[in-house]
This record gives C-alpha cells, sequence and structure tokens, in this order.
C-alpha cells in the first residue's frame, strides 16, 4: 500500500504539515492508546499517518478531512475501516458525529485555526472522553499554564473550567514535511464531569475573562470597570486591586456568577 497520495502538494491554507518519522508518530498512538472498543474520531488525517495507527488499534475509525484530494485517497485506501466526512472541522455540527457514541477525538490540527476549533468541540464535551491534539507548543503553554504564569490567559482559563488537561511531550519541526518554523506539543484533554464545574453564565463568563485579559497589565477594578463595581468584586472576596493572571477559574466564576 502507498504510503501518502503520491505527488500530494502540502497545502498552506489548510495547514498541512504531514507527520512523517515512524519514532514520534508511533509515540503519539502510543499515548492515544485505541481499543476495539474506542470511537475514534480523527480531525485532519492528512495522508492517515495517525490514521493507519488509530485503525490498527480501534479497527476502525472516523475521520474529518477538509482537503477534496485527500478526501478521495482516504476512501479509496480505506474503503471498511475508515468513514470519512469531508468537510471543515469549524463548521461541523458534532452533535451529529456517532450521535450516541462517546467519542475520542485525536489529531494533528491545522495551527491556523486550533483555538476556534477547540471551542467549537466544547458542544460535544458532554460525549467525550478524551482529546489528544497536536498544536504549537505555545499554544499547548497557554492551555496548561496555571495562575501566575506569563502565559496564563483567556485560552487557560475557558479551557481549564470545561477539561482537565496535560501537556504530554514535544515533538520537534523535523518529525514533518514540510518541517513547520515551531516545535509542536501533544495534549490530552480530558471533560471534567459536571459536578467538577461550577454553573456558570458561559457569555457572561467569557465577557468577564475576555475583559481581564484584554488589559492583563491592569487592575481588575479598572480592567473589568465597566463590567461590575469595585464593591461586586469585593462581594465575592475577590481582592479588586489583584490583575487577571493571580485568579484561578474558581474565581473568574464567582465573578461571572454575580447578579
Ligand atoms: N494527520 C496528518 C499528519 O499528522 O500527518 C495531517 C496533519 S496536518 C497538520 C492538518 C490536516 O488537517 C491536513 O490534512 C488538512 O488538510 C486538514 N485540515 C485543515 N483544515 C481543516 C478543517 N478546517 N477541517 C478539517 N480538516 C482540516
Amino acid at each position: 500500500m502507498q504510503n501518502g497520495l503520491a505527488g500530494h502538494r502540502a497545502r498552506k491554507r489548510f495547514g498541512q504539515n504531514f507527520l512523517h518519522d515512524e519514532h514520534w508518530i508511533e509515540r503519539i498512538a502510543r499515548t492515544i492508546d485505541p481499543k476495539p472498543e474506542d470511537t475514534i474520531v480523527e480531525i485532519g488525517p492528512g495522508q492517515a499517518a495517525l490514521t493507519r495507527k488509530m485503525i490498527a488499534g480501534a479497527g476502525y475509525a472516523t475521520a474529518v478531512e477538509i482537503d477534496r484530494d485527500l478526501a478521495a485517497w482516504l476512501k479509496e485506501t480505506f474503503p471498511d475501516t475508515l468513514t470519512l466526512i469531508e468537510a471543515d472541522a469549524l463548521k461541523l455540527d458534532w452533535t451529529q458525529v456517532h450521535p450516541d457514541a462517546r467519542l475520542r477525538v485525536v489529531g494533528n490540527l491545522p495551527y491556523n485555526i486550533s483555538s476556534p476549533l477547540l471551542f467549537h468541540l466544547m458542544t460535544v464535551a458532554d460525549r467525550v472522553i478524551d482529546q489528544h491534539f497536536m498544536l504549537q507548543k505555545e499554544v499547548v503553554d497557554r492551555m496548561v499554564a496555571a495562575p501566575g504564569s506569563k502565559v496564563y490567559g483567556r485560552l487557560s482559563v475557558m479551557l481549564q473550567y470545561r477539561y482537565r488537561m496535560q501537556k504530554m511531550f514535544d515533538v520537534p519541526p523535523g518529525a514533518f514535511t514540510p518541517a513547520p518554523k515551531v516545535t509542536s506539543s501533544i495534549v490530552r484533554m480530558i471533560p471534567k464531569n459536571r459536578d467538577e464545574m461550577p454553573p456558570v453564565n458561559w457569555e457572561r463568563f467569557s465577557e468577564i475573562v475576555a475583559a481581564a485579559f484584554n488589559q492583563r497589565r491592569k487592575t481588575l477594578r479598572n480592567a473589568l470597570g465597566k463590567l461590575l463595581t469595585e464593591e461586586q468584586i469585593k462581594s465575592v472576596g475577590v481582592d479588586p486591586t489583584l490583575r487577571a493572571e493571580a485568579l484561578d477559574v474558581a474565581a473568574f466564576v464567582k465573578l461571572a456568577n454575580i447578579a
């Protein structure tokens, strides 16, 4: 069997950097550890570097690919073991993807759309077992950052509200063709149970977190001035002279829940 689509030229607009190094492909696959009972959904299978491993472990996989040529090749190459959804993963209605199954979502994501895609996938977090993604190292560092860290910000707070996340390991540019300019990392995301998440109005939470970090050098009193008074901030036990980077997720939830 051919290893990839002969003559396919990597398309920049689709963020195509294909994994070619078997050592790293194997290490990523071992980290995901697909099992026969799993419903694996891969985003951006490309030339099937990871897809083959997912099929080998789970026996069967589903994949979402936007590139028409790659989608056709994938359908032809895996007629019985892969369900190929030719679509933009950002626009896909994920509630319709195996609606009765709990999903394991994987992907070496196109870096240009990784943040919006992570947010879009929250629509199905309730029935996701886990997500393993390759992303720019810098993005993964922001996702898993703790309060006080220089890179702790909106992405950290919003995603940490919904997921437990763990950076697994870095992958060097040389593992890909073409090689990206930056180092990549694998991140594991496990949706929290409902009882681990205090209820919050998502719109209000987003608004407050965005405002707090938009002016991250300012104190909360100033950065949130248009949304909350100093008295309101104090009323939930948060010091208004702190900056956003000092607050954990629970404190942002408290601010968002002020009536
Ligand atoms: N999984 C392959 C690998 O590891 O070698 C390819 C990874 S490449 C970084 C990203 C893949 O995502 C490409 O196959 C690209 O065509 C696909 N892609 C890009 N944007 C997409 C989108 N919006 N929806 C679905 N797939 C997309």
